[in-house]
């Protein structure tokens, strides 16, 4: 996927699941966007020593650190301000979407993922397409 001026957007999956890992990436290389691939915390915070995504897509229910402590993580380091970060989680509970979305992420998908939905959303969310979906 590339912008008018054709520069791919890169999207970082966070993610331990490896069939959810799989199912993600291979959908937003199949559409064209530059994939790059984390399973836990202490991974991202290391590739976002070199890479800066476009996108996020965190995991919430990760190993050691949890997805909400690592947004915290990332949104400490200014030079991430403008990357979108959107919330990956199978919690359906109310609270938990509102713990979600207080500590300040971006959007938020539940799992598992509506394959068309969820290319909409990522497309609408980097200004791709007109934001006619929301989370
Ligand atoms: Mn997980």
């Amino acid at each position: 996927m590339t912008t008018p001026h054709g520069k791919v957007k890169t999207i970082l999956i966070v993610e331990d699941n490896p069939t959810n890992m799989k199912l993600v990436g291979d959908l937003l290389e199949l559409n064209g966007f530059d994939v790059v691939r984390a399973v836990d915390g202490k991974s991202t915070l290391e590739i976002l020593k070199r890479v800066k995504p476009d996108l996020i897509l965190l995991d919430i229910n990760l190993p050691r650190m949890s997805g909400i402590d690592l947004f915290g993580k990332i949104r400490e380091n200014q030079s991430f301000d403008s990357v979108i970060v959107l919330a990956l989680t199978a919690l359906a509970m109310k609270e938990d979407k509102d713990a979600i979305m207080n500590a300040g992420f971006d959007g938020y998908i539940a799992k598992p993922i509506d394959t068309r939905e969820f290319i909409k959303l990522i497309k609408a969310k980097l200004s791709l397409v007109p934001a006619d979906s929301e989370v």
